[in-house]
């Protein structure tokens, strides 16, 4: 269901004080699982760092994962007295890149899909995740129920990929945490699984998303211009832990 993304949100103190995330199964991250460089799927480029960049850098360099940034995030500003569209995707494209370097991906395990910000094409998007997916290679993306619908697009394309070859989809919320509360029942806490971060892989998912001033901080003066992602929503993104959905 696509939600509305207006207001401060639920505040992290809320999530922090909340006790479930304590009870959730960790996933074990190691040398020997996953066995293969996950393919992490990212509907606008920033929420492959903010769902589970710590994730990635604890996958290490070389081929830790692949990333696919399904979008090139042009719509963030619509309005901008700043930046026209064209100007914000190769903003974002090349904050994207120095993100991943940050948490050790090399620029040829990148790929930019292309699709329009706002109107993903999930045939064509299901197509393209088909023909890189393996059976049990993990998919990480973002959750179907997230509430954006870029988000939750890319969401259902990846599931249906994952049911097509095997692979095993593994979702994550990013917007969720700006409208959900705590056990709200809109939201399968039942498959939840938490990744508790090094503190090597907190500290480069931070620096990964200092990467992004075109999302952290105003592009200028004007509304239009205001931060995507301002202060009280980064903190959700400072957890010592990342949540994901399992099957
Ligand atoms: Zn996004």
């Amino acid at each position: 269901m696509v939600r509305p993304i207006v207001g401060a949100g639920t505040d992290e103190r809320t999530w922090r004080a909340w006790p479930a995330p304590a009870t959730w199964p960790a996933l074990a991250v190691d040398g020997r699982t996953p066995t293969t460089p996950p393919l992490v799927v990212a509907p606008h480029p920033d929420d492959e760092v903010l769902g589970v960049g710590g994730l990635v850098a604890m996958l290490g360099g070389g081929a830790g994962a692949e990333i696919a940034v399904v979008t090139d995030g042009e719509a963030s500003h619509p309005g901008s007295t700043v930046h026209s569209p064209v100007e914000l995707a190769a903003i974002r494209r090349a904050e994207t890149a120095t993100a991943c370097g940050l948490l050790g991906v090399a620029p040829a395990a990148i790929a930019h899909l292309g699709h329009p910000d706002g109107a993903v094409d999930e045939t064509a998007l299901t197509d393209a995740l088909t023909t890189r997916l393996t059976p049990g290679r993990w998919c990480v993306t973002t959750w179907r129920g997230d509430g954006h619908p870029d988000h939750e697009a890319v969401g259902r394309a990846a599931a249906v990929a994952c049911r097509r070859t095997g692979a095993t989809l593994l979702e994550f919320p990013v917007w969720t945490w700006h409208w959900a509360e705590p056990d709200d029942p809109g939201v399968p806490w039942h498959r939840a699984r938490r990744i508790d971060l090094t503190e090597a892989a907190r500290s480069a998912k931070r620096e990964a998303i200092d990467a992004f001033p075109s999302q952290i901080r105003p592009l200028g003066p004007a509304p239009a211009d205001a931060a995507i992602l301002p202060p009280h929503v980064l903190a959700r993104f400072a957890r010592p832990y990342e949540t994901v959905f399992v099957p």
